[in-house]
């Protein structure tokens, strides 16, 4: 497998660039969603679309089950590229910066992997490229519109490129992988006026500087010291002037655990100590988790054995490697809420010693010699398991 994906290297390599030059953000991948399907047409595979927008699952195979699912994301972040290379972002303000046109490639190069062997693949290999990864939920409303159904898949499999591991390397773990995460956001309200007389005031400055340091104590001394959690407070908006002190502070952040029970804790705490310390400083506070809160990827023992076993005899067993979890959240998260799944990372390191710059960074690249690598591992793990389901 790793021979022919090799042979389509270029192939998906030019996919990949071509998605590269034209990010787009959660819910508007017009023209990703366009190379998607005119490449699944060239290909001569069926598939559904829309879905949860511009969503499009395909299928391959004799259409029964059993059936096994292989997913991509195709969002970009609101990051500007500062990356110089050819097939640069041509959006001012839009990056991959997250590797999501990496695994729509990924996933088209499996796609015509399989199709090639379509008479080896003895049940139905769904293959899911899903809208707005990276904060919409979209992998929820994906399967809220079926894409786990009819036939209904019995496993599901996903990569993420990770600029932290050697080129062409493969990580998981079984359990939990990554994190519950949800959005914080705190409004202070105090009363504004001359930064002379702060006596006539109700500072909301002082009050937020006194809530960020008082939650990480929420951290520190509350949660155990061996379950992971975080808190961070990432943007603070307030005031315009040396002499005014403002009306109010707008915070904002990210609230994690391993958990979804050790997510809600730290809310509930966040709230109440957030709201408590504004009222100490005669302010008043209010806390807000809007947006989607994402449960934590949880990988499925057996799923994970079999992955890693195929990895170890396509790349050799130096090549795979057991990672601790990640505190980053992945909306594969509600796809193995409903089905066991598998969710490993793939090595994009470039060669050479240079500075490894992390996704969501306007410097992250990735080692385009992993991409074939990928679409290999998805198109192997495709015909494993549904070997091990028959
Ligand atoms: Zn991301
Ligand atoms: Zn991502």
């Amino acid at each position: 497998m790793l021979a022919s994906a090799a042979k389509l290297s270029d192939w998906i390599v030019g996919i990949r660039r071509e998605l590269h030059e034209y990010p787009e953000l959660m819910y508007e991948e017009i023209k990703t969603g366009a190379v998607v399907r005119r490449t699944l047409d060239e290909l001569g595979i069926k598939y559904k679309y829309p879905m949860a927008t511009t969503g499009i699952v395909a299928a391959i195979g004799d259409g029964k089950g059993p059936c096994v699912a292989l997913r991509a994301d195709m969002d970009a972040l609101p990051i500007h590229e500062e990356v110089d290379v050819p097939f640069r972002s041509k959006v001012d303000g839009k990056m991959h910066a997250c590797g999501h046109d990496c695994h729509t490639a990924m996933l088209l190069g499996a796609a015509r992997l399989l199709k090639e062997r379509e008479s080896d693949v003895h049940g139905t290999v769904k293959l899911i490229f899903q809208p707005a990864e990276e904060g919409g939920a979209g992998g929820e409303r994906m399967c809220d519109e079926g894409a786990l159904n009819n036939p209904d898949v019995q496993r599901i499999f996903g990569i993420h490129v990770w600029p932290y591991l050697p080129m062409g390397a493969v990580g998981s773990r079984t359990g939990v992988f990554l994190a519950a995460a949800g959005v914080l956001e705190i409004t202070v309200t105090g009363r504004g006026g001359h930064a002379a007389m702060p006596h006539t005031t109700l500072d909301p400055v002082m009050t937020s500087a006194k809530i960020v340091t008082e939650l990480q104590t929420i951290v520190s001394r509350e949660v155990d010291p061996l379950e992971p959690a975080v808190i961070s407070v990432t943007t603070i908006h307030g005031g315009d002037a040396h002499n005014v002190i403002p009306q109010s502070v707008k915070m904002g952040g990210t609230v994690r655990s391993l958990t979804l029970d050790g997510l809600r804790f730290l809310q509930k705490r966040v709230r109440e100590v957030a709201q408590q310390v504004a009222i100490a400083n005669r302010c008043e506070a209010t806390v807000e988790f809007p947006g989607n809160d994402y449960p934590p990827v949880l990988n499925d023992a057996t799923a994970w054995g079999s992955a890693r076993a195929m990895a170890e005899e396509m790349l050799g067993k130096n090549a795979v490697v057991e990672l601790p979890p990640v505190m980053g959240g992945e909306d594969f998260a509600f796809y193995t809420q409903r089905v066991p799944g598998c969710f490993v990372v793939l090595g994009v390191k470039q060669d050479g010693d240079g500075p490894v710059y992390g996704v969501h960074h306007p410097l992250f690249t990735a080692n385009e010699k992993a991409l074939p690598v990928g679409a290999a591992l998805h198109a192997s793990y495709a015909l494993r398991a549904l070997e091990e389901l028959r």
